[in-house]
């Protein structure tokens, strides 16, 4: 029977697919599809994975025997006997082929995703004994996946892949308790046509990611991946951030509709591609992309962006098992994103990891959970605590900088001290490089406002910075005091509480005073929903999705400024700015 929940919106459109349960400990194995001709030899490379790690086990098994009894642990071999009885177990082996042979799933996916459906099936036992067995066959499948690691498919195990047969041309969705913003990034090229997430806020940076993959996606959809069971058909309404499960044929019928309707719109929208963003009382606004790989550089190209307002740096950083980018990988990372926009400009931030942003999934340092981390050693805090690590960093921006206009942007600054310090420590890569020989640019620096503290203390920013860009998703989290990333509190996440909209109309207008640059780099800047408000506010360049351009682009194309600096002002004095919205 039909059911729905309910979550936050955060990326437009409807998806229709079949759920795959990924459980996020688990995320980080392949996700591709196989061609017909190499189903088989996926199936035997689990056979054999599966082989090898029973005869690890006889062989412990021999060793506790050659002990003698008295040695011989009776209940580690108990716990042996298990496991080798796991590995023959019919639901696991069957279940593991029904996926590749029916589905295509490359091997190491079909076998989380059984692990998954049998999982489930442990939990719901009244007996603890039997409960208990689904850490054991967690174990089970664990090692085989060891063993898988070190024998790599023949289509290449580790990039997840379009699927390209037409036997599994069923759309996927996948539905996950959570996933940490690498883990997002490493669906960007993948197989689902949407996400669902039971944690997270609508600005949390999985929330981005999923944006930027300009795919339907809700999170904060509580226990959607308790309520939904391995393969059931879900619509995922990315607008109004509902999620079906079970769609009647009626519902079903609907929401296709809806779906083309979106995507004639998209249609419709493409054309405005090379149209100026100008309004109709010929002031010309600049619209820049967010992006987070080099590689992004096209999208953001494609959608007419007139250069590269945020880019992400950290997202190099992620995922990595702690080991860090050297310099030269991050001149190559930054220069190929700089030539990706052909003399564009291209506004790197430098790294932001902490809050949301962890290097590795485990999020939070051992102990310090108690702590909450966007209070703590993030963004610019957690680069000055590693000078060498960020003169690292500052040296590859400003090399790649040689290849065309670059843009060096500080995230999170909220003191003098540390305006100071980074403005020494970037005279001081400028010296590095001009000793050792090596070529760099001239690059503008800026500064994200995105600390209240900050948003109160424009003219110390101006005085030291070429231009500000302000962070809204944080501006909003510090003014407001809500974790962006919390579901539970995402109702009182609100771009125009009046405090918000006093910092940043006093940004702006602050930042026109002395003739400085000023653009918005948060997510409101691609919300439609927002544009005349910024318009009216004096805001002139907005940084968004390269997804999102083309719609904010004909709102602009709609607008009067001369109108809406008027309606803004009445907006800012409003007591309830959101009443006035949609006037
Ligand atoms: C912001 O805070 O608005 C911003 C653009 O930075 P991030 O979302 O990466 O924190
Ligand atoms: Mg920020």
């Amino acid at each position: 029977m039909s059911f729905s929940v309910h979550g936050l919106a955060v990326s437009r459109g409807i998806a229709i697919g079949r759920a795959v349960i990924v459980a996020s400990s688990r995320i980080d194995v392949a996700h591709y599809f196989v061609q017909t001709e190499q189903v088989d030899g996926e199936i035997e490379r689990l056979r054999h994975a599966r082989n090898e790690v029973a005869a690890e086990i006889l062989k412990v098994q021999q060793s506790l025997h050659d002990l003698g009894p008295s040695d011989a642990h009776p209940e580690l071999t108990a716990l042996l006997d298990v496991h080798l009885m796991l590995l023959q177990d019919e639901q696991l082996t069957n279940g593991v082929k029904h996926w590749i042979v029916e589905r295509h799933y490359n091997a190491e996916w079909a076998l989380t995703t059984q692990l998954e459906v049998i999982a489930r099936q442990f939990d719901e036992m009244e007996d603890p004994y039997l409960r208990e067995r689904k850490a054991d066959l967690e174990q089970v499948v664990e090692r085989i996946l060891r063993v898988m690691r070190g024998v790599t498919s023949p289509v290449g195990v580790g990039q997840p892949r379009p699927g390209q047969d037409s036997a599994v041309d069923v759309p996927l969705v996948l539905i996950a308790h959570d996933l940490s913003p690498a883990d997002m990034l490493q669906f960007k090229q993948s197989v689902f046509a949407g996400f669902v997430t039971d944690v997270g806020g609508k600005t949390s940076h999985t929330a981005i990611v999923a944006r930027s993959m300009d795919i339907p996606a809700v999170v904060g959809a509580r226990s959607a991946s308790q309520l939904i069971e391995q393969d059931d058909w879900v619509i995922i309404d990315g607008d109004a951030g509902v999620v079906v499960i079970d769609p009647s044929p009626i519902l079903l019928a609907e929401y296709g509709f809806k779906q083309r309707q979106g995507e004639v719109e998209r249609e419709r929208l493409s054309r405005l591609k090379n149209t100026p963003a100008v309004t109709l009382d010929g002031q010309k606004i600049e619209l820049l992309a967010n992006i987070e790989q080099p590689e992004d550089a096209v999208g953001a190209l494609k959608a007419g962006a007139v250069g590269v307002g945020l880019f992400r740096s950290e997202f190099l950083f992620m995922g990595r098992n702690g080991k860090l980018p050297d310099e030269e990988e991050q001149y190559q990372a930054y220069k190929r994103a700089v030539e990706g926009m052909q003399g564009l400009p291209v506004t790197i931030r430098t790294v932001d990891v902490g809050a949301d942003k962890p290097l590795d999934r485990v999020a939070q340092r051992a102990g310090e959970d108690h702590l909450n981390p966007a209070l703590g050693l993030r963004a610019i805090r957690w680069s000055l605590a590693d000078p060498a690590m960020f003169l690292a960093q500052l040296r590859a921006i400003l090399r790649a900088a040689a290849h065309g206009p670059v843009h060096l942007l500080i995230p999170m600054l909220a003191h003098a001290s540390e305006i100071r310090q980074t403005l020494a420590l970037v005279h001081r890569a400028r010296e590095q490089l001009e000793a050792a020989g090596v070529r760099q640019g001239v690059v503008k620096l800026g500064a994200m406002i995105e600390v209240p503290a900050a948003a109160l203390t424009i003219p110390l920013f101006l005085k030291h910075f070429d231009f500000l860009s302000i962070g809204t998703n944080d501006l909003i989290q510090y003014t407001l005091a809500i974790d962006r990333a919390d579901e539970a509190v995402s109702h009182l996440y609100d771009p125009v509480h009046p405090a918000v909209l006093h910092l940043l109309a006093n940004t702006i207008a602050q930042c026109h005073e002395q003739g400085k640059g000023v653009s918005v780099c948060g997510e409101m800047a691609g919300d439609v929903a927002m544009t005349r408000l910024l318009l009216g506010l004096g805001l002139r360049s907005f940084s968004m999705h390269p997804s999102q351009i083309l719609a904010v682009k004909q709102q602009i194309l709609r607008c009067d400024t001369t109108r809406l600096q008027t309606w803004a002002q009445t907006v800012l004095a409003a007591e309830d700015p959101a009443a006035l919205m949609t006037d």
